[in-house]
């Protein structure tokens, strides 16, 4: 089924820049895409509309059918994770803990059912010997892990990583493949912006091609590779 849908979206930035000019895009249960283009294409810009961080200047967006406004933008926040490009600017908080809870903690739920929505994205992230430590302290790696958990801890429906292996060593950008493996064999829904082809080709169902701030191709990753 269709979570999200955007209709004619356009998004100007103060400065005039236009960094989305018109984007029609259908996201469905499960899906794995990856979005693909040049800087400034304006991939981070659809990602922060997608979540409710930006508002389009013009165009809607659906959430499971319904339009998205002012009232009821929180339930696509809440939805719509996204994983940013550096950790260090993502993570706030003085323990692992307490950087995990953050979000869950303001979802205004029983004590219990955060503790339980922390332990879990701790378990899966593989970082419960870390619960206790200070974030900034931990490699790259690890505070990449932490990132993730930070946004797995919400139970969003759609995660969106921008650019998720761009700042990582080798065998981080190894590890962060596995972790993109295992969400994409669980029937999550998954989507994110890599300038890797060989890992696109690889990974995603379904490709994007985003120039100028519009989207020129969107096809399986056969499609979108073999017609130039
Ligand atoms: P990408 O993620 O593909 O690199 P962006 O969405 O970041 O592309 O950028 C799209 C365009 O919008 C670029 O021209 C970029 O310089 C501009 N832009 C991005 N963020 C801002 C901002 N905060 N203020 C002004 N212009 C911005
Ligand atoms: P990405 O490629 O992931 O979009 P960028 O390097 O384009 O990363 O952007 C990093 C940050 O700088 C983002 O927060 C973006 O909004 C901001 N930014 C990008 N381009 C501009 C710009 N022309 N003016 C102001 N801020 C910008």
């Amino acid at each position: 089924s269709v979570i999200l849908e955007i209709r004619d979206l356009t998004y100007r930035y103060e400065t005039g820049t236009q960094a989305l000019d018109g984007v029609n895009l259908k996201i469905r249960t499960g899906e794995r895409i990856a979005v693909l283009g040049a800087n400034g294409a304006g991939k981070s810009t659809l990602f922060l509309n997608m979540n409710g961080v930006l508002s389009p200047d013009r165009g809607e967006i659906f959430l499971h059918g319904e339009k998205v406004n002012k009232k009821n933008i929180n339930a696509l926040r809440k939805k719509v994770g996204i994983v940013f490009q550096d950790a260090d600017n993502q993570i706030i908080a003085s323990t692992v803990l307490a950087e995990v809870s953050f979000g869950p903690m303001n979802l205004k739920l029983a004590r219990p059912e955060v503790a339980r929505m922390v332990d879990e994205a701790l378990d899966y992230m593989e970082l419960n010997e870390f619960r206790d430590r200070p974030p900034h302290y931990l490699s790259g790696g690890e505070k990449k892990r932490v990132s993730i958990a930070d946004i797995i801890a919400m139970r969003p429906e759609v995660i969106i990583f921008d650019e998720p292996t761009a700042s990582l060593d080798p065998v981080n950008a190894g590890m962060l493949e596995e972790v993109l493996e295992k969400l994409g064999s669980e029937n999550k829904t998954i989507i994110i912006s890599t300038h890797d082809v060989d890992f696109a080709y690889r990974w995603a169902q379904r490709v994007l091609v985003v120039c100028g701030g519009k989207v020129l191709r969107d096809g399986t990753a056969l499609e979108v590779f073999s017609d130039t």
